[in-house]
């Protein structure tokens, strides 16, 4: 029970919720979360429109770039110089880091290594980009600055060489692999020529070897080792591998490929601000020079310098092939010829896709666009996409929502059927204040729950109960333990009161203490109990008087019988013995046995007539007669034999004559019997009265004898009651007479009642509807003749009889 009130103040709470939030409705919820996902997708799509400007915004931040040349500061690398002093780079938006190859303490870098591994941006190189590619790094030419290698094999101008096949006769000094012998080796294999069968003799640097006669053939770069030979004063001829058919690029900068992709157009900043540079020092090759010579830190100190950088400048303009080509022009079938030279020697074993190898901003931007076509493509699909599964999501959500709701309403209306139903009524108190209250609190109270919200408990009782009830509320929320059950009395709004039982329980909500309580209206059944408890405790009495009769009755029979036996067993005696007998005493035995007779036959009448009436076979025989004659003749009657026990009875009317319908055998009876007990109970005087009241006649027999109790008055017209207990009584009797009297009397239409005081006397008041039978004749009121007086003594001796004297005829 008590849960069902939670779940019924669950349900309220969840109603004020609802109100405050009914404005809004389920679906205007579901449309406010379409419109948080719809701003949420705008704001992602938002997002991917603004990523572009975000790329291109990071791409013209002003970058700065490390270019690693690939041997120490010399004109060889003029270009990137002249672009650097020039401010090209600045004007391109970037800052340019020139970093030499040629450490002081001697190490050479790699170039392609320092750009593959991320520490230089740009990088000076040859073939060696193809060999460091196919080892896995991802780099770019950019542009080629010598469209013809500087690589030469050097002799003396005696040797005598013709063709490339005379070199197998010669002692060439090689450093095996590197990018002067790979071009050797290139222009062996166009020859025919097994590059492995060419021995490789120790090269110097210095051309000490070939001074010596060590070696008849030198590798160099035509860049220095003339330069060097020169100074030495040696006459040297040069083997130019591109006679052979090998055509090798020269220096070409090349870019990380991942610069590339990350910013293209810092790429192609670098490149055109490096070919603006180089196309100023080949037409500015002094200033140039001057200047590297001047302002350039070398690791290598060479002594005329001026004249080396002087010298270079002229070289590099024949490899540069400047103005005849283009500087930066790259021909792609160079570079894939070069490629397969490489592989044909083992260098390169991967394939080589040139159109990815050579730097080609339109392109690497036509694949940027592409890239970011793409990229909207696959946006705009996965937000249709989750577009999609929003939109099923919510419809699924909102089909759930609208399900629980009408199985929430099910069970509100379910619940609230049952909370309002129920025949107690229930009310939800805080505090003692009523809080909620359903519909048999208006048919109990008379208030309807919404006239009692908000009012307090205890209105609803009477006042012996507020204090209690008060101290118990206070007490529960205290938390200290109290009565749960009330047995009180209500009061409805109309004021009327009634019983009530209250069964109260405590729950706690959201921090707050409720209180339940249950009432019934007990009225009805607490009646019926009392009832109840009357017709046991009427049973109860029943029983003991049932026993007491038994008792009574066993000896209101051995009695008489047992006088009789020993009458009869004297006179058995008498006759026996033949003696002689005495006529006065056998009178007086029979006169008692007589006597008893008569008790035994008044007891067996009134049993058989109160079992007649019981069983409704006593047949009543009204007709009109003089009530008042009749009253008054069986007062004369009794008026003898009460003289004889020395008591005054007087009979008083105040009508001469009144004519009524009434069974005139019962009228004796019923008068009988009262002033047998009249005169058994009296002191000295019964009076007789009756009186016209109009509709009714009034016969009232009054003693001043012993009375009876107040709460024994009621009781003595049962059956079988007797005041006094058989042990202890003063008269004999069997209780059965009253009874029988009181059923005569109700068969007139008439009621019998006492009224008495103990120690003062009784009246037995008897009232009886005047009735008359018009169509009947009127009876003539019976002769009072001897015939009518014996039968009167008779039935008074037999009414008598257990007052122990007989009335002589
Ligand atoms: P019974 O048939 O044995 O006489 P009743 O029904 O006539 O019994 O009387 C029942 C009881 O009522 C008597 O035993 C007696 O205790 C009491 N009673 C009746 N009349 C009187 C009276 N006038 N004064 C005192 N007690 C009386």
């Amino acid at each position: 029970m008590a849960k069902c009130f939670n779940l019924e103040l669950l349900l309220y709470k969840f109603r004020q919720f609802k109100n405050k939030k009914r404005k809004q409705g389920t679906n205007d919820r579901i449309k406010t979360l379409y419109k948080s996902i719809l701003f949420l997708i705008f704001g992602i799509i938002n997002i991917f429109f603004s990523f572009p400007q975000y790329v291109i915004a990071q791409e013209n931040k002003h970058e700065t770039i490390k270019l690693q040349l690939r041997w120490d500061n010399q004109f060889q690398f003029a270009g990137y110089y002249a672009s650097e002093w020039k401010g090209y780079y600045r004007e391109e938006g970037l800052n340019v880091e020139i970093l030499p190859a040629l450490k002081s303490d001697g190490t050479i870098l790699s170039a392609t290594k320092e750009v593959s591994e991320g520490r230089a941006d740009f990088g000076i190189g040859a073939a060696d980009i193809l060999i460091a590619n196919d080892n896995g790094a991802d780099l770019k030419v950019t542009a080629v600055i010598f469209q013809q290698s500087a690589a030469r094999f050097y002799l003396k101008t005696e040797t005598p060489y013709s063709f490339i096949a005379d070199l197998a006769n010669l002692k060439i000094a090689r450093n095996v692999n590197d990018l002067i012998d790979i071009e050797l080796q290139a222009a062996l294999i166009n020859e025919g020529i097994d590059p492995k069968k060419i021995k490789a003799y120790h090269h110097s640097p210095r051309l000490d070897n070939l001074v010596s006669d060590e070696v008849q053939v030198v590798p160099g770069y035509k860049l220095s080792l003339p330069f060097i030979a020169n100074d030495l004063g040696l006459n040297l001829k040069e083997i130019k591998l591109s006679n052979y058919g090998v055509d090798f690029y020269g220096d070409s900068l090349f870019v990380n490929g991942k610069l590339v992709k990350k910013n293209p157009d810092v790429v192609e900043k670098f490149v055109r601000a490096s070919l603006r540079g180089w196309e100023y020092a080949l037409t500015h090759t002094e200033e140039i020079a001057y200047k590297i010579d001047k302002e350039l830190i070398n690791a290598l100190k060479i002594d005329k310098n001026l004249e080396f950088n002087l010298y270079q400048a002229k070289i590099i303009k024949e490899l540069t092939l400047y103005p005849i080509v283009e500087i930066g022009h790259i021909n792609p079938y160079r570079w894939e010829k070069m490629h397969s030279f490489l592989n044909q020697i083992g260098l390169v074993k991967k394939d080589l896709n040139v159109d990815t190898f050579i730097f080609n901003p339109n392109r690497v931007k036509a694949e940027r666009d592409k890239n970011i076509k793409r990229f909207f493509v696959w946006a705009l699909l996965l937000i249709l996409f989750l577009l999609i599964i929003i939109f099923i999501w919510i419809y699924f959500l909102k089909k759930l929502v609208n399900m629980r709701t009408k199985e929430l309403k099910e069970n509100e209306a379910r619940f609230r059927s049952v909370f309002q139903n129920t025949n107690d009524t229930i009310c939800v108190l805080k505090q003692g204040i009523v809080f909620l209250a359903n519909n048999s609190f208006t048919t109990m109270f008379g208030y309807t729950p919404k006239e009692f919200y908000g009012r307090s408990v205890i209105e609803l009782t009477t006042p012996e109960f507020r204090e209690l009830i008060t101290n118990n509320i206070r007490k529960r929320f205290n938390k200290e333990k109290v009565q749960d059950f009330y047995d009180i009395i209500g009061i409805r709004k109309d004021g009327t009161l009634f019983n009530v039982e209250a069964k109260v329980s405590v729950f706690e909500q959201e921090g707050e203490t409720y209180t339940i309580a249950i009432m019934r209206d007990v009225t009805e059944s607490k009646k019926s109990k009392e009832e109840l408890k009357k017709e046991k405790d009427k049973a109860e009495r029943m029983s003991i008087t049932k026993s007491e009769f038994i008792a009574n009755m066993s000896h209101e029979l051995r009695t008489p019988l047992n006088v009789n036996i020993a009458a009869i067993q004297l006179f058995e005696s008498y006759i026996k013995n033949t003696l002689y007998i005495d006529k006065e005493k056998i009178a007086k035995h029979l006169k008692a046995m007589s006597q008893n007779c008569f008790r035994l036959l008044r007891l067996v009448n009134n049993l058989i007539d109160t079992t007649k009436i019981d069983a409704g076979f006593y047949e009543p025989h009204f007709g009109n007669c003089d009530i008042i004659s009749v009253i008054e003749n069986i007062a004369l009657s009794v008026a003898d034999y009460a003289k004889q026990k020395h008591i005054n009875l007087i009979f008083d009317t105040d009508t001469e004559e009144l004519m009524m319908l009434c069974d005139v055998d019962m009228i004796e009876r019923i008068m009988l019997n009262i002033i047998s007990n009249a005169i058994k109970f009296t002191y000295d005087c019964v009076d007789i009265d009756i009186y016209n009241k109009g509709d009714i006649v009034v016969i009232r027999i009054k003693d001043n004898g012993i009375g009876i109790e107040t709460e024994n008055q009621s009781i003595i017209f049962e059956r079988y009651k007797q005041v006094e207990n058989l042990f202890t009584r003063q008269n004999e009797g069997t209780g059965i007479g009253l009874a029988l009297t009181k059923s005569l009397v109700e068969m007139h239409g008439g009621n019998i009642r006492v009224e008495s005081e103990p120690g003062k006397g009784s009246s037995f008041i008897i009232e009886l509807p005047i009735k008359q039978n018009i169509s009947e004749e009127v009876e003539v009121p019976r002769v009072i003749d001897d015939s009518y007086k014996d039968k009167l003594i008779e039935k008074m001796n037999v009414e008598f009889s257990d007052i122990y004297k007989t009335i002589e005829k």
